[in-house]
């Protein structure tokens, strides 16, 4: 593919914020090498610095690439995610290739949201695909944070959950401790969208929104059929800023319509008709034609 075939262009960024709260316990595994020996068999993620547990946004962005990975019936599972033992198939396009008659990751509803990497035995011309949306780590809410650090449960801001297995030959028990996040806690979360191309805005936004929905019936984290891990999103206004709105700080240049739960097909028609640049043109000549629009006329906010 040549070279100014794959310039990818910024028009601006859409952020999603809001609050996602466990109606279940909630178990985000971390490594038990930082553990002291005899503790949990199986910990939860903590932040470094606080100690607090967090969900790392890769943990939400990862199975919400799943869901929609599932959904998507079109898209052939053609990566190995897992070992060669036990193999996971999934899907993920060669990066911006088109190789093998498949569409790349632009063509490509997931890979465009998610990113994909080209395949280390890939073609030269392959190149990796970058997501277009951002999930950064969620942290608990400061509420949260308040009542789970006055929790006496002998663990810091988490609970213990005792599961014991039964050997169905030998009837031998075997027994773990589980760390999890109690329910009810929240955490606030944050996504960033880049707009490249309105006309993919409101499918890529109607893909997340989907994942959402699923995920919601779905879990998050560990041990999810066993009943961790339901979790509840609750989206804040969407907030869509023109790459002007970073340089110029003009109000103008930045809109906050319903939260992403709560957008129909009308208003993501309308978020991707507002950064598309020939339409912005079209809407300054004809606002300046017209008097009776705000825009020029309006006081600036001090
Ligand atoms: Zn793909």
């Amino acid at each position: 593919m040549a070279e100014h075939a794959m310039a990818r262009k910024l028009l601006g960024k859409i952020e999603l914020i809001g609050t996602l709260e466990c109606l279940s316990g909630l178990h985000i595994g971390a490594s038990k090498e930082n553990i002291e020996i005899g503790a949990l068999d199986s910990p939860v993620m903590r932040d470094p610095v606080t100690d607090a547990p967090y969900i790392p946004g890769s943990s939400l962005k990862g199975k919400l690439r799943a869901l929609l990975e599932k959904v998507s019936l079109e898209l052939q599972p053609n990566r190995n995610g897992g070992t060669r033992s036990n193999p996971v198939m999934r899907h993920e396009c060669d990066g911006w290739s088109t190789g093998d008659g498949q569409p790349g990751a632009p063509h490509c509803p997931v890979c465009r949201l998610f990113g994909s990497t080209k395949r280390s035995e890939g073609s030269r011309d392959a190149k990796n695909y970058p997501a277009r949306l951002k999930v950064r780590d969620l942290h608990l809410t400061d509420a949260s944070r308040a009542q789970l650090a006055a929790l006496d449960t002998g663990l810091h801001m988490t609970e213990w959950k005792f599961e014991n297995s039964i050997d169905r030959i030998t009837s031998a028990a075997n027994p773990r401790n589980l760390e999890r996040v109690p329910k009810g806690a929240e955490f606030t979360f944050a996504m960033v969208y880049d707009v490249e191309d309105p006309d993919t805005v409101k499918e890529d936004l109607q893909n997340l929104k989907l994942a959402v929905q699923i995920l919601q019936a779905d879990s998050l984290g560990g041990h999810g059929s066993r009943g961790y891990g339901w979790v509840e999103l609750r989206f804040g206004q969407t907030r869509a800023r023109k790459v002007d709105w970073y340089r110029t700080r003009d109000e103008a240049a930045q809109k906050e319509v319903e939260g992403l739960d709560a957008l129909n097909d009308e208003q993501f028609d309308e978020l991707a008709k507002w950064f598309a640049p020939e339409e912005s043109a079209r809407d300054v000549q004809a606002s300046s034609s017209s008097s009776s629009s705000g825009g020029n006329n309006s006081e600036e906010a001090a």
